[in-house]
C-alpha cells in the first residue's frame, strides 16, 4: 500500500512514496514541471483557454461548461473534447511534460458532463459516425487516451470521478477501454468533510469491483485558498482511510494539499490521535493495520 500526495505547491511531504504536482490546475494555469515529482494535468477543465476561445467552451441543451451554471458541479470552463487545435496542442504538452518529470496523472480527460458536448462541430462527427450517442461519446474519450498513451513514456494515471456506475452516461469514461492505457488508475474522492465515511467506502467497493489495473483513492486534506474549519478533521480522514483500506485491494491512498506546510498540519493531528488510531486497529484485516502502520511511521516526522 502506497502513500502519495498531491500538491498544489512544488513540495514533496515527508513520509509519502511518491508526489503529485499540479502543474496544469483547473484554471489553465502551467506550471514548471519537477523532474523529482509526477505531473498532474487537467486536460480539458482550462478556464484560462476558455477566456481566450470562449466558442472552444463545451456545450449541451443545459447550456455551457463553465462556472456558474448550476446544472453542472462545474468551478471552472470545460472544453470541448473535439477541438483539434487544442487536442494537438494537449498531447505535445502532455509529452513534453512526461519528459520533464517522472510521469503523468491525468484528470479533466474526459467530456464536462451528461449531454455535452453539442457543439456544431460535436453534432456533425456524432451524425457522421453512424454510432450511438453514448458510444460515440466513449469512442471520442478512449481514441485520444490511446493518443495520450503513445506519447506518455513513462508512468500514465487516469483519475476517474467518483461515480463507478454512471461514468460512461456522464463523461464518455469507460473503465475497460481506460485499462488498456491506465498503468494505474486514481479515483478522486474529493469531499470537504467525511463525516458519513459509509458512502467512500461504498464507492471503493464500486471500484475494486470494476477497475481492471491497479488502483489509488484520493482524499481531499486542504485546497489553495481553504480555511481550516472548512476542511475535513483528521479524524475523518483517518477514519474514512481505514473504511476504505479496510475493502483490500487498494493499493495506494493520496492526499491532496496546498503544500508541504498544510501536509505536515494533517499528519501531525493525526498522529497524535493516539485513541482513534487504536480504535480503528479493530476495523478490518491486513489493509488496515498496513494503513495504520504507515501512519504510525510518521511519528517520527513530527517530533
Ligand atoms: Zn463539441
Amino acid at each position: 500500500m502506497k502513500f502519495g500526495s498531491l500538491t498544489f505547491q512544488p513540495h514533496k511531504p515527508q513520509g509519502f512514496d511518491f508526489h503529485v504536482f499540479r502543474v496544469k490546475p483547473e484554471t489553465g494555469l502551467r506550471l514548471t514541471p519537477q523532474p523529482d515529482m509526477h505531473s498532474n494535468i487537467a486536460v480539458f477543465a482550462d478556464t484560462a483557454t476558455g477566456q481566450i476561445h470562449p466558442d472552444w467552451i463545451s456545450q449541451s441543451p443545459l447550456g455551457q461548461a463553465k462556472f456558474g451554471n448550476n446544472n453542472f458541479n462545474l468551478y471552472w470552463s470545460v472544453l470541448c473534447p473535439t477541438q483539434p487545435d487544442y487536442r494537438e496542442e494537449q498531447l505535445k504538452y502532455i509529452a513534453e511534460v512526461d519528459r520533464q518529470s517522472q510521469g503523468i496523472w491525468l484528470n479533466s480527460h474526459y467530456f464536462a458532463d451528461h449531454s455535452h458536448c453539442t457543439c456544431p462541430r460535436c453534432q456533425e462527427l456524432f451524425q457522421k459516425s453512424g454510432l450511438s450517442w453514448i458510444e460515440w461519446r466513449r469512442k471520442v474519450v478512449t481514441d485520444y487516451m490511446a493518443q495520450i498513451r503513445d506519447v506518455v513514456k513513462k508512468d500514465l494515471v487516469l483519475s476517474l470521478q467518483p461515480d463507478p456506475v454512471s461514468s460512461l452516461e456522464r463523461y464518455g469514461v469507460d473503465f475497460d477501454d481506460f485499462a488498456e492505457y491506465a498503468d494505474t488508475f486514481n479515483a478522486v474522492m474529493f469531499s470537504k468533510n467525511y463525516a458519513t465515511p459509509w458512502y467512500w467506502e461504498m464507492l471503493t467497493r464500486g471500484f475494486k469491483k470494476l477497475l481492471k489495473k491497479p488502483f489509488y483513492v484520493n482524499f481531499y486534506v486542504y485546497g489553495p485558498g481553504d480555511a481550516p474549519q472548512d476542511v475535513p478533521t483528521s479524524a475523518e480522514l483517518l477514519t474514512v482511510t481505514a473504511r476504505c483500506a479496510r475493502v483490500g485491494g487498494v493499493d495506494g491512498f493520496v492526499y491532496l494539499a496546498d503544500g508541504e506546510k498544510e501536509m505536515a498540519a494533517f499528519q501531525k493531528a493525526t498522529v497524535a490521535n493516539v485513541a482513534l488510531r487504536d480504535k480503528l486497529r479493530t476495523f478490518g484485516g491486513q489493509p488496515v493495520q498496513e494503513f495504520l502502520d504507515r501512519v504510525a511511521d510518521w511519528e517520527k516526522l513530527v517530533k
